[in-house]
């Protein structure tokens, strides 16, 4: 299966009215449909917006950024030297949209989440985004086997990067790599850091270049596959661990998505549009089997066209805190913890995309 370029791929939105709620009715709504437990979430890009991360569409559905041409996997992999430019486009843009992904902070709605799963109340999280900022909002009593178990990333994470001959990295380290390769571009990323003109990141780390030629940057090679002597010319490409456009998500992904649902008795979606199919698919599965759907997103979805679906127009983060609050009762007082978790969470959503809310990938 591969992930599809949005612009390209998808049925034409559905344009279908539904009926505006109060936040009381949406906060009771979604009360009932979390309170009996055992819950499958699965969020897109819309619960990042809040962090400062900017979805890919607005509250029509179109794209916020029309001008937006992600990079292909078949040209990422590309082993020729024009596969070797877009490598160079690719790691410049990801280099300069790094920082912002790496500061991010955990939005309300990520916390309100991580409030729910500590209650296990909700069970199973499948998140379309590479941000890891879910993985930031988690109890502090889970380690990495429970986080892992609990939290598929269903296009995988930025934060670490692997080479076509499978050594892995953390993108921290590498980030480093290409500052000490290409010190005029690190003075460039203190520059804008200075004057606080960061360009505008997309959700997956990529940002626009201004102005600004990437034919001098030095894109480093796999430093474990020349340790193993293999020749420079050779050596084999590094990637963020994303699905890229064009590229497979594996099988195992794929099966443990539709297992992370089964054992769950329902499905909450939030903040996606369900452009992509590997999202799509898990709703279209939930129907399948039975499962009640419900959705918390603004704006027309992928999904708008079954009827079984209950769909409250709403930003997350306008409703979820309270939602927890009205679930867990007393508890959410007395436990130190389910406070800590409550209490946390950032409210930035871009500046210049306040309209747009709560939508996305
Ligand atoms: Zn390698």
């Amino acid at each position: 299966m591969r992930v599809s370029i949005p612009t390209i791929s998808l049925d034409p939105l559905v344009t279908k009215a539904f009926p505006q709620v109060s936040k009381t009715e949406a906060v009771s709504r979604l009360v009932s449909f979390i309170e009996p437990g055992n819950v499958a979430v699965l969020t897109g890009a819309g619960i990042s917006v809040d962090s400062g991360i900017r979805a890919y569409r607005g509250q029509n559905g179109r794209y916020l950024n029309p001008n937006y041409h992600p990079i292909f996997f078949h040209e990422l992999a590309d082993p020729t030297p024009k596969g070797h430019r877009f490598r160079q486009r690719y790691w410049a843009r990801s280099y300069l949209g790094w920082p912002a992904i790496k500061e991010a902070k955990p939005s309300t709605s990520h916390y309100a989440i991580g409030a729910l799963q500590y209650s296990n109340l909700v069970h199973k999280l499948i998140t379309q985004n590479v941000d890891g900022l879910h993985g930031k909002a988690i109890p502090i009593t889970w380690g990495a086997y429970e986080k892992q178990r609990r939290i598929l990333e269903l296009h995988g994470r930025l934060r670490t990067v692997s080479c076509t001959r499978g050594h892995s990295q953390s993108r921290a380290v590498f980030q480093e790599r290409i500052s000490s390769l290409n010190p005029s571009w690190r003075k460039y990323v203190d520059e804008l850091a200075r004057t606080g003109s960061e360009p505008r990141t997309n959700p997956d780390g990529d940002v626009e270049l201004r102005g600004r030629y990437f034919t001098d940057f030095v894109v480093p090679n796999c430093e474990l596959c020349l340790l193993e002597g293999v020749n420079a010319d050779e050596a084999s490409i590094i990637k963020p661990d994303v699905i890229f456009f064009g590229e497979s998500i594996s099988s195992a992904v794929k099966d443990r998505s539709f297992r992370d649902l089964e054992c769950c008795d329902k499905l909450l979606v939030i903040g996606t549009t369900l452009a992509t199919y590997s999202a799509f698919r898990i709703v279209k599965h939930a129907l399948e089997v039975g499962k009640p759907v419900m959705m918390l997103n603004i704006g027309p979805t992928r999904a708008d066209k079954f009827e079984r679906i209950e769909k409250i127009e709403m930003k997350s983060g306008a409703v979820l805190t309270d939602v927890c609050s009205l679930v867990l009762g007393p508890k959410a007082h007395h436990d130190p913890e389910l406070r800590r978790l409550m209490m946390s969470g950032v409210v930035q959503p871009p500046i210049d995309d306040t309209a747009d809310n709560d939508t996305g990938g």
